[in-house]
């Protein structure tokens, strides 16, 4: 019996946003090899950009090089650490690059199979097209101060917002000599739309907007263009990454 060929369509889009001097986040994929990444970068001078595009270039130097008889996972979680490892190697080469991070959202596909793997606080997204409407689901968990008080019932979504310390995340890469992403394993139908957003998205725009955004049935190169022009006219406060893959009939 034949296997079925599950086609996957993916476009990208980043954004330095309104009120940044430059941009710290960095997407990179490969539809052939099903590896889709975004991350955001921080530390001082442009010491986020190249914690960022330093990730994204071992992730998928890594898993495009693959053996394909290893389980995908496994490979996963293997280029995470070494990424991590590129990103502590790079920040021993220059004082100044002492202390950079980032974050790490990854989909990784194999035919009706998906991962989604995530250090920090970017997002991954799912959005379903069942009849009669779509429905938005946020996969991942962030990695931050503030959810992780709100997951506990300490804090409530509003005052997260607030907070002076939201932008406290607690896993990053390139910040300890071992990081463990979370790991959500997904069955994917013909339909579904996955985002993976940095949280310059996620803080512009409520889950209900990104929701009826996604429902428009645009290419997603639209669909990425129409998310970063939304956040931008909700403030621009930070650097806004969109990176969308649908799953084809
Ligand atoms: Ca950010």
């Amino acid at each position: 019996m034949a296997t079925a060929v599950v086609h996957y369509a993916a476009a990208a889009l980043t954004d330095r946003g309104r009120k940044r001097p430059s941009n710290e986040d960095a997407f990179g994929y490969s539809v052939e090899h099903g590896v889709f990444l975004v991350c955001d970068g921080m530390g001082g001078a442009a010491a986020g950009e190249i914690a960022s595009s330093v990730a994204v270039d071992e992730m998928l130097r890594v898993l495009t090089g693959r053996d394909p008889g290893k389980p995908l996972a496994a490979e996963a979680e293997k280029a995470v650490a070494a990424a991590n490892q590129a990103i502590l190697s790079r920040a021993k080469r220059s004082n100044k690059l002492t202390g950079m991070g980032t974050t790490l959202v990854a989909l990784l596909v194999e035919e009706r199979r998906a991962w989604m793997l995530n250090v920090g606080d970017s997002r991954g997204y799912r959005l379903r097209n069942s009849r009669p409407g779509s429905h938005l689901e946020q996969i991942t968990l962030d990695h931050s101060l503030v959810e992780e008080q709100v997951r506990m019932g300490r804090m409530d979504r509003a005052e997260a917002l607030r907070s002076p310390l939201r932008n406290v995340i607690t896993r990053a890469l390139g910040t300890q000599g071992c990081v463990t992403p979370d790991v959500f394993e997904l069955e994917t139908e013909p339909g579904d739309i996955f985002l993976l957003c940095s949280d310059g998205l996620t803080r512009e725009l409520s889950d209900s907007l990104i929701e009826s955004l996604l429902s428009a049935g645009a290419p997603l190169e639209e669909l990425c263009t129409r998310l970063v022009a939304a956040a931008n006219q909700a403030g621009g406060h930070d650097n806004i990454t969109s990176l969308l893959v649908r799953v084809e009939a």
